[in-house]
């Protein structure tokens, strides 16, 4: 009886504190850290790799479901959410910005936030939302108009609500945030709607703004609500005053790398697309790259102020957004490098002290807008695939279509790829695709598509558009390749135990020899998978979760491939597996 009581007592006491306060050490620690799943990218180094090993090669086709939990109301939608885990409890955002938080032992829900979004909001490519952040004693995500929230992690009640950028004027939310020393740094979406590119840092505590970095040349930047610097040489890379609308959205969030003490965030498309007008009145044999559109930015997160930049696509004209995540990982002869696999099919090494290109390979096949990447990384373009100028087509109004490859879409979209320090590969979701795209004539009007581009994404293979690729970074060889029929939308990740999980459009969360790509273990999970997995450890027991909710850009944006994949059914919920018994 004595026993029960204190049972008892210790139970009562473990639920009033059951969610402890979450800290820096935590954050930096989380990549090791088998019990929880406190960042986006499990770990702020973004390598979606787990140490854990208790699910393996040998036992992974014992995988089952433990329970399901479904996200329904109507609203659907694509599913892009991460899982975090914490104490215990799974918080998972959700689409049209919804945050849930959840049992994660039984799946019973424990609160919701639903951020009643506003009429008008103008969010390009589905209204999905990537994941949150945690720390202290508040979880944060952003919302499709373009605001970032903290919540009480016990409660799920508003403690700040900040306002990052104007939606009327296509700025949006939708990547998880991330935290650097008590920081809240944000990017933005909106590159489609001639909106400007930024970071910005908040005070995780109060909200407050702390510094703001615009990443298109030209802008001024902010520090504690002073301006700060200014983003580049004024119209040294653009001409006249077109950097005042001219996109560079960070709209897939950043990396931080504590050794250097940076962070690096990714600029999309410049704005608009039609890069002829972004070279007006400049000699052509001289155009302007329009910087830092189209690049990786490291940046001091103390006060924004950029540290270097590495532009993967200059003068950019194919929607080839430069902001796919960066990978911070060390390389077999112990260097410490950068990688990521950009839209324009090439997947490029970099110094992570400077940002210095290493090396760059074609990670797709048939790239046609460039024939390969100098010594200094900059691409060697095959100028007769750019989209054609339309001042000088006949009637002014349509340039020449070119087929290019890849399609806007890219050789890789956001959902991402796993650094196994362990095989020391990369397992790359990548897209097998092209476009015929062509230009036209665009002004700027706020809110509405900042394009001068028209387009049709098309398979180029009869079999498969997806690929999942594991790539030797040292090598530059592609070790194996798994195909899939419809076009990859969901992230990876590698365990310890030998593993790659990823998940199909086709409803598949399926589990990957990491030597071989042999496919050990597949689960039906009723919808389509563009979620990212997380796996973590509770009980003594190795647990897997993942979203599933087909949905995302491939069916608004995928032309005759869009057509190929109307057959997917939507629907929304968070599956959670674990070895049989
Ligand atoms: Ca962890
Ligand atoms: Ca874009």
């Amino acid at each position: 009886m004595k026993k029960y009581l204190i049972a008892c007592l210790i139970a009562a006491l473990t639920t009033s504190v059951a969610v402890a306060d979450v800290t820096e050490a935590d954050i930096a620690g989380d990549a090791a850290s088998t019990g929880d799943v406190l960042t986006n990218g499990m770990g702020r180094h973004l390598q979606r790799y787990s140490p854990l090993d208790k699910i393996n090669k040998e036992n992974a086709h014992k995988i089952v479901p433990v329970w399901a939990f479904s996200l329904g109301g109507e609203k659907q939608r694509g599913q892009e959410t991460q899982p975090l885990i914490h104490d215990g409890i799974m918080y998972i955002t959700g689409s049209y910005s919804r945050l849930y938080a959840i049992d994660a032992k039984n799946g019973n829900e424990i609160w919701q936030y639903d951020a009643r979004l506003p009429e008008g909001i103008l969010p390009c490519c589905d209204v999905v939302n990537r994941g949150a952040a945690i720390y202290g004693n508040k979880i944060y995500f952003g919302t499709l108009d373009a605001r970032i929230v903290a919540l009480d992690l016990k409660t799920g009640d508003v403690v700040w609500r900040k306002k990052i950028g104007d939606y009327k004027a296509g700025y949006s939310l939708t990547a998880a945030p991330i935290i650097v020393n008590g920081l809240v740094i944000t990017g933005n979406s909106g590159g489609e709607f001639g909106i400007v590119g930024e970071v910005q840092a908040r005070n995780a505590e109060s909200g407050e703004l702390v510094w703001t970095r615009p990443v298109i040349e030209g802008h001024v930047g902010t520090l504690n609500g002073k301006d700060s610097t200014m983003t580049g040489t004024l119209n040294a890379t653009w001409p006249g005053d077109l950097w005042k609308t001219g996109g560079g959205a960070t709209w897939l969030g950043g990396s931080y790398d504590i050794d250097t003490d940076t962070i690096v965030f990714g600029a999309g498309n410049p704005a608009p697309w039609n890069s002829w007008l972004r070279s007006a009145g400049k000699p052509k044999a001289n155009e302007g790259d329009n910087l830092y559109a189209a690049s990786r930015i490291g940046m001091n997160p103390a006060n924004g102020e950029i540290k270097w930049h590495f532009q993967t696509t200059p003068r950019e004209g194919w929607d080839y957004d430069g902001v796919n995540e960066m990978v911070a990982y060390t390389d077999r002869s112990g260097a410490k490098r950068w990688a990521t696999a950009d839209r324009n099919g090439f997947f490029y090494v970099l110094n992570r002290e400077d940002g210095k290109f290493v090396s760059a390979i074609p990670f797709v096949s048939k790239i046609s807008w460039a024939s390969g990447i100098d010594d200094n990384g900059r691409p060697i373009y095959n100028e007769d695939n750019r989209p054609g100028d339309p001042s000088e087509a006949a009637d002014g109004k349509k340039g020449k279509t070119i087929f290019a490859v890849p399609s806007f879409l890219g050789g890789k979209n956001w959902m991402p790829m796993s650094h196994s320090p362990k095989t020391g590969l990369f397992y790359v979701p990548s897209n097998e695709w092209g476009m015929d795209i062509w230009n036209e004539p665009v002004s700027y009007k706020k809110g509405a598509a900042y394009l001068g581009s028209g387009f049709t994404i098309k398979p180029l293979f009869k079999d498969h558009i997806g690929s999942l690729k594991a790539i030797d970074p040292d090598t530059g060889k592609i070790k194996w390749e798994v195909k899939n029929n419809a076009p990859l939308w969901a992230g990876v990740m590698t365990t310890a135990g030998g593993l790659v999980f990823t998940g199909t459009p086709e409803g598949h969360f399926k589990a990957f020899d990491d030597e071989t790509g042999k496919q050990l273990w597949s689960f039906q999970t009723g919808s389509g998978i563009v979620g990212q997995p997380v796996t973590w450890e509770m009980d003594g027991e190795q647990y897997i979760a993942v979203s599933s909710g087909w949905g995302g850009a491939v069916p608004l944006w995928g032309g005759e491939v869009a057509k190929k994949v109307s057959y997917l059914n939507q629907g929304g919920s968070i599956w959670v597996f674990k070895l049989s018994n």
